[in-house]
């Protein structure tokens, strides 16, 4: 065959690829024979890719060819070559596809990569790289492709993965899809040896949907482990799925097999990771579940057939009773494909509700990997009853903060009488513990949900209430329901009861502070939810809770603190105290300086003071003065 050389044209490569090429070229990561995973999936994608245009009816090239993957090896030269008969590229795809990294995440993969090199392997590993990955064991690469498109010309890339590329039309017979000749670097020459390559197929690509030939010969599996009845398939079997699927090297924390045949049949093979896949944050957009029709790959990472909240579970879904021809398009708008979508979301949360049941201890651990993002289906009201049922919190009842109560649990746990559900909201169990709003509930043994994730918040004011009880947080108003629960402990307040005639001036006191506070509190009660601490703030009950208004004031600056209504505790050393001086001077001005500093205190506590300078200033004035005082008690 003659090869007529057309004009070769010299590309170099964009900043970013020439980053991630130095670095894979330099690298001897024990893990590189992944780079054979990347090249072979890539293989199987362009087959997955002219077999879906085939079904659509569109007209490709060498329409009879069969769909299969080559591998083949000259361990002399040191030249390994895959070849695919795929969709293949044009030349302005070849220089579109591997001349840029389109993937999101890419940049952010290079940081890591750069930042993290003791972890490298464990990284390429998670994420692959994609084809470039072949220049950690090749010294140079050539790509001979054809597209699948009427009238496409046979194309040839050529690169040593230093910095540029060669790209021209060739006049060279080629049937349709893509050969990448790899000749080997001197270290890697163990990738053109038959044992080296059986193993690392088998190993990384053996559930591959297409015929992989080595040198003729047929090596991975091909069945569709999720078509075969469960009996008859192995936790092994399971695992090596689950591990050519997801890119993970550990097992799975759960298996669910799913097999329904009326009213609509479809298999599913799911599993849900020990891990939280999403370990570096970037990755959010790497999920879903990949759709085949009657064995054939509709769409990879299909978004449509479990909620968000549910993302991180992996794996396949196949159905006799879609159309083959489906467009990704039009999918969400098949009634079929809805009711698939909706059985396997049920499927999934039954299984987790049987888990959080049978296992509780397994399911924690479930929880602590995926809890947050299985937090953020408050909205699916589809399947709120059990959503919330499984839901988890840490509670006052817990012996630490690692514990975790289940709404169940909590009503299983009410008071007498008790009517709501109660939570508070902290950054940690120990900030929580000691707010003063709390104090009431210390007192009559009542459990509190300690909320420490802000999106908690969210879900409490969003599904509002489980069963019949409403949802109420510790710092609103209203506490009757609470004060006719008995108390746990008898103990009497300290400071013995009121003289009637106090009582008159303690209500005038109230009085003077609310004229001292003015604005900017809308009342000043005596608190009945107090024990120990002199004064708190608490909000309106129709109004939004404080960690709620501190949300929305770290989004947008705008958000005034609300009004709020202030309590004062006359079962306190300091307001006993504050009530002697004012009925000697009703106007002593250490009393405004008292109030000032308490209130402030109260929305410190709180999260909602917005300037800390005055308190602070005023603290300092204040142990100026009772310094003085010690040192003349003293007689210093
Ligand atoms: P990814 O597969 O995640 O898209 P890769 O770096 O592996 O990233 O590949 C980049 C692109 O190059 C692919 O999306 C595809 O368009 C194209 N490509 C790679 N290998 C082949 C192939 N064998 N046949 C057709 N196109 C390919
Ligand atoms: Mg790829």
């Amino acid at each position: 065959m003659t090869e007529k050389q057309t004009t070769s044209e010299k590309h170099e490569f964009k900043a970013e690829i020439k980053q991630l090429l130095d670095i894979l070229v330099h690298s001897l990561y024990t893990s590189r024979e992944i780079f054979l995973r990347e090249l072979i999936s890539n293989a199987s994608d362009a087959l997955d890719k002219v077999r879906f245009e085939s079904t659509k009816g569109t007209e490709v090239n060498d329409k009879d060819i069969p769909l299969e993957i080559k591998i083949n090896f000259d361990e002399k030269k040191k030249i390994l070559t895959i070849s695919d008969t795929g969709i293949g590229m044009t030349k302005e795809e070849l220089i579109n596809n591997i001349g840029t990294i389109a993937k999101s995440g890419s940049a952010e993969f290079l940081k890591q990569l750069k930042e993290n090199k003791s972890d490298a392997n464990n990284i390429i590993g998670k994420f692959g790289v994609g084809f470039y990955s072949v220049f950690m064991v090749a010294e140079e690469v050539v790509i001979k492709s054809k597209s699948f498109k009427k009238d496409s010309l046979p194309v040839e890339w050529k690169s040593d993965g230093l910095g540029n590329y060669e790209i021209q039309e060739i006049d060279e017979e080629l049937k349709r899809g893509t050969s990448i000749e790899i000749h080997l670097k001197e270290d890697a020459k163990d990738f053109a040896e038959k044992y080296r390559l059986e193993s690392t197929i088998k190993r990384h690509s053996n559930f591959i949907s297409f015929p992989i030939y080595l040198e003729n010969e047929k090596i991975n599996t091909i069945s569709a482990l999720w078509r075969e009845p469960k009996s008859k398939i192995t936790k092994e079997q399971y695992t090596e799925f689950y591990k050519f699927l997801s890119y993970d090297t550990d097992e799975p924390m759960d298996t669910i097999h799913i097999s329904v045949d009326a009213p609509i049949q479809f298999n599913s093979l799911l599993f849900i990771p020990k891990k939280n896949f999403d370990i570096f944050g970037f990755n959010r957009e790497d999920y879903g579940l990949d759709l085949y029709v009657r064995r054939v790959l509709i769409q990879h990472k299909n978004k449509d057939l479990l909620p968000e909240y549910l993302s991180f579970v992996k794996g396949v879904v196949d159905s006799e009773d879609l159309p083959l021809n489906i467009s990704r398009e039009t999918l969400q708008e098949n009634v079929i494909f809805t009711k698939i979508a909706n059985s396997i979301t049920n499927q999934v949360l039954s299984y987790l509700l049987k888990k959080a049941k049978d296992e509780p201890d397994k399911y924690a651990e479930f929880w602590k990997e995926h809890g947050r993002v299985f937090k953020l289906g408050y909205s699916d009201f589809t399947n709120m009853e059990k959503y919330t049922q499984l839901l988890r919190f840490n509670s006052s009842t817990n012996n630490n903060a690692d514990e975790l109560t289940g709404l169940e649990e909590y009503i299983s746990r009410m008071k007498d009488g008790q009517k709501e559900i109660y939570y508070a909201f902290g950054n940690s169990r120990d900030a929580v513990s000691l707010d003063p709003h709390l104090e009431i509930f210390k007192r009559k043994g009542i459990e509190v949900l300690y909320l420490y994730d802000p999106i908690d918040e969210f879900i409490v004011t969003s599904i509002r209430k489980f069963k019949d009880y409403d949802f109420k947080s510790v710092d609103t108003t209203e506490l009757n329901k609470l004060e006719k629960l008995k108390d746990i402990s008898e103990e009497e307040n300290k400071f013995g009861q009121l003289e009637k005639d106090d009582e008159k001036h303690f209500d005038s006191l109230l009085a003077k502070i609310k004229e001292i506070l003015g604005d900017r509190v809308t009342e000043v009660n005596e608190s009945k939810r107090l024990i120990d601490s002199p004064a708190c703030v608490v909000n309106p009950d129709d109004s939004m809770s404080a960690s709620m208004q501190k949300i929305l004031r770290l989004t947008n600056k705008d958000v005034s603190v609300q009004k709020k209504i202030f309590e004062i505790n006359k079962n306190n050393k300091l307001v006993r105290n504050l009530l002697k001086i004012f009925k000697s001077n009703s106007k002593d001005e250490y009393i405004t300086n008292v109030v000032e500093e308490l209130y402030e205190s109260a929305l410190l506590l709180e999260g909602s003071l917005t300037d800390p300078y005055k308190l602070v200033k005023k603290i300092n004035q204040m142990l100026e003065q009772s310094s003085e005082w010690y040192t003349e008690v003293k007689k210093l």
